[in-house]
């Protein structure tokens, strides 16, 4: 049986500095949180946890030396009660995060209505959300933009994960509703490199095994797409839960995992299909 293992499969950039700055502070600090799950892998978690990196969810249950701050940042209000509780701070917000929140909030300042492409609920959106001092509204979708009030100075920004065709339909809504538009492209392409990589591989195979945790919305999303190219998909957290009866038939099988997946996990499932 062969396999074709996406190159891009696994962590993207701002989770492997995270996860290395987490390892790094536990070496450093006796007691050590983080400020939600730092990654949507319950098995780096729960390593995390070996290591001593808990996890609280608010600033105040916060009872160790020192807080991480996870790749998608946090809100305004939670740095600075962060900044008043006294504890280390190991900042693993992405630089590409940062560099969405400082767009926000120079756009807000220079009297933009800022428009953020995005889903309102995530943390990333809600961090960005909080550095802008002015009028924001988030945008998921073209017929939302639509909504938008016409002729004001328009800024427009993007959650880091957003589609860039999403992200440009939307760009095309606010040029029919103003003549001062400023845009910053803040997507990053981790997503759409493991996308456009995930759609190629799909079409090669008999069958392919998607890794990541089922809370990870890009793992989940990488095996829906794999899925519409009518690839028999599978989306599995770890090797153990592999059925060898899936391989029955199967010449060629496409292996990729989300941005949040630990290349242990990959390594674990290449193991275990060799074995077939
Ligand atoms: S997806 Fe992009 S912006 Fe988000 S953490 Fe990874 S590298 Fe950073």
């Amino acid at each position: 049986m062969e396999i074709l293992l996406a190159k891009s499969a696994g962590f993207c950039f701002g989770v492997k500095r995270a996860t290395q700055m987490a390892f790094d502070a536990a070496d450093t600090y006796q007691s050590l949180q983080s400020l939600g799950p730092l990654i949507h892998s319950p098995q780096m978690v729960k390593k995390l946890e070996d290591r001593g990196i808990r996890v609280c969810t608010q600033v105040d249950e916060a009872d160790g030396d020192a807080i991480v701050v996870r790749s998608h940042g946090v809100t305004a209000e939670e740095l600075e009660a962060l900044n008043a509780c006294g504890k280390a701070i190991v900042d693993a917000t992405c630089p590409f995060v940062t560099k969405a929140q400082k767009y926000a909030a120079d756009l807000s300042h220079a009297g933009y209505l800022l428009v953020l492409v995005g889903e309102a609920h995530h943390p990333e959106v809600q961090g960005i959300v909080s550095y802008a001092g002015g009028e924001v509204v988030v945008v998921a979708s073209p017929a939302e933009a639509e909504e938008l009030p016409k002729n004001r100075k328009i800024g427009i920004i993007a959650q880091t994960t957003q589609s860039i065709d999403n992200f440009r339909t939307i760009v095309s809504v606010c040029l029919e509703k103003t003549r001062h538009l400023k845009i910053y492209n803040t997507i990053c392409d981790a997503t759409s490199v493991r996308q456009e990589d995930a759609v190629s591989i799909a079409a090669q195979v008999d069958l392919m095994l998607v890794v990541g945790g089922y809370n990870s919305a890009n793992t989940t999303r990488l095996a829906g797409l794999c899925r519409e190219q009518g690839t028999l998909t599978y989306h599995v957290e770890t090797a153990g839960e592999i059925d060898p009866l899936w391989f029955e038939g199967v010449g060629r099988v496409g292996l990729t995992a989300g941005a949040s997946t630990p290349q242990f996990l990959i390594d674990e499932i290449m193991a275990t299909l060799a074995r077939f």
